[in-house]
């Protein structure tokens, strides 16, 4: 869009008077009205746009609406691309890669316009676009007498984290929390967040996966039952609604600026959010200044871990699960050249062994695989033991119903790729690796799929196997990780010994 610059003030131009107008992203500093405390402003733009930052697309009103209420004061113009010593940078995504523009003839500035290509899906930023935002005083939300309506009991563990989240969580400071898989780590938030809504902060948990989002959402509904909850994903209905808590795709935090008090991270470590920078950036963005960010994860990178030990990373952990057994430690098994065993249609005999077993004692059993086309090669060797056996991964159509299936016993034992080595629950299951050796397995993702082992506390242990054609160093990091955490667990009296 081009703007008129006048007395300290934008104006939009529709017609393009090329002489006397330009587009936002060539305007040194923006001019920002006044607040005009007589000014009647509209409450329903108030309560969408508080906390965000928009394009003209994602608004049903007006321009002229729009604009009055930012020549009055209550709305703010950004730049959509800001250039920092000559070179564009998305202030939605914070992309800054030149490959990651470009451009296209602009109706809105009549003009070639340079656009991000990399937050397009969130609708097109471009040079002469600007991105709105809220100036005007905050919507008021009233409170319910009891705003926490959870009732269980938090174990030891959880109690110490819980502790440390609120006073992080009260005085604007970053925290990690290192929570075991089966730790329980919701519930430990809750104490956290009640004590931030009931000082009328605005709560966010974000975390990258779309089936957490959720998976939490009801949770988080029923813990708080008067407390109005936004639930953001793509394709999701709640995306204008503000809420003092909001659970969200990290992709979702992309449409935030400064809007929330406390921000909670889940699951840091997951993909996508470890790759995609501008995911990361978001959840800065999407913070107040004045903030706390609480990240939680079981399996906390390299980095990460090293600053922790060092002193230089806040955390806390719970080195045990909920149930007080410690966390099932994995077994190696060298099985030799399992890949050309596959190629002949054949399994190594002491993978074919471990298998059986299950099979002849009922007792379900996942089993990973590196790559689609080694499982898929495996499905039909395996399926003489059983014909129920099937195979999941993350672009299977029937992935849902499989899972459904496991969790309804009618499946004796389920090969997955890594689609379910997090966020999935059975009861009581042993669980396998084929070729524990491959790089997919990483560190961290061995100790989320030993982490879906022993989860119950009627069926607490369970077998975790890494078959492998050579030990790798992140096998070793993840057996190191595992056996660490129940010492500490042991040392600290949250597991009975
Ligand atoms: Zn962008
Ligand atoms: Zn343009």
């Amino acid at each position: 869009m081009r703007f008129h610059v006048k007395d300290d003030c934008l104006f939009p131009v529709r017609d393009k008077e090329k002489e006397t107008t330009i587009p936002i992203s060539q305007i040194p500093i923006i001019p920002q009205p006044t607040l005009n405390l007589n000014f009647v402003f509209n409450p329903d733009l108030q309560l969408l746009l508080t906390g965000k930052q928009l394009i003209l697309d994602d608004l049903p009103f007006t321009l002229e609406e729009i604009q009055k209420h930012y020549e009055n004061g209550y709305v703010t113009y950004r730049k959509g691309i800001e250039y920092i010593r000559g070179l564009p940078v998305c202030s939605r995504c914070g992309n800054k890669e030149e490959n990651w523009f470009a451009q296209f003839p602009c109706s809105r500035c009549g003009e070639i316009c340079l656009y991000c290509r990399k937050c397009l899906m969130m609708g097109r930023i471009s040079a002469c676009t600007p991105l709105i935002g809220w100036n005007g005083p905050n919507p008021v939300h009233t409170l319910p007498e009891s705003i926490l309506g959870w009732k269980g009991r938090l174990s030891d563990g959880q109690q110490a984290a819980s502790n440390d989240v609120v006073e992080a969580v009260n005085n604007n400071k970053e925290l990690l929390v290192w929570a075991v898989c089966g730790a329980g780590k919701t519930e430990v938030l809750f104490a956290a967040i009640e004590s931030a809504l009931a000082l009328k902060k605005r709560v966010c948990i974000a975390t990258p996966r779309t089936d957490v989002v959720l998976e939490l959402t009801p949770r988080l509904k029923a813990a708080f039952p008067g407390i109005t909850a936004a639930s953001l994903y793509g394709g999701s209905e709640e995306r204008h609604l503000y809420a003092p808590l909001t659970i969200a795709t990290t992709h979702q935090l992309l449409r935030f600026y400064h809007a929330f008090d406390t921000v909670i991270l889940d699951e840091v470590d997951a993909f996508p959010y470890t790759v995609e920078e501008s995911l990361q950036y978001a959840a800065v963005q999407a913070r107040r200044p004045e903030s706390a960010m609480i990240y939680l994860t079981a399996t906390p990178n390299e980095k990460w871990q090293r600053e922790c030990r060092t002193g230089k990373r806040a955390f806390t952990t719970i080195p045990a699960r909920f149930h007080r057994h410690p966390l099932p430690v994995p077994r190696f098994t060298w099985c030799g050249n399992w890949q050309k065993h596959l190629k002949k249609d054949k399994l190594p005999a002491n993978v074919l062994h471990w298998i059986k077993e299950r099979i002849q004692n009922h007792k379900q059993a996942l089993v990973f695989f590196p790559h689609i086309p080694l499982m898929e090669k495996a499905l039909p060797i395996l399926r003489q033991l059983s014909p129920d056996i099937e195979a999941v991964h993350a672009e299977d159509p029937d992935r849902k119903e499989k899972v459904q299936k496991m969790r309804n016993k009618e499946i004796p034992l389920l090969l997955t790729t890594t689609i379910l080595e997090r966020g999935v629950t059975f009861p009581n299951i042993d669980v396998a690796v084929i070729g524990a050796e491959d790089d997919i397995f990483t560190d961290s993702a061995l100790v989320q799929i030993s982490g879906r082992a022993g989860r119950s506390k009627d069926y607490p242990d369970g077998i975790v196997t890494f078959f492998h054609y050579g030990k790798t160093e992140a096998m070793l990091k993840a057996r190191k990780q595992i056996t660490v955490m129940n010492h500490e667990g042991i040392r600290r009296g949250l597991i009975e010994t």
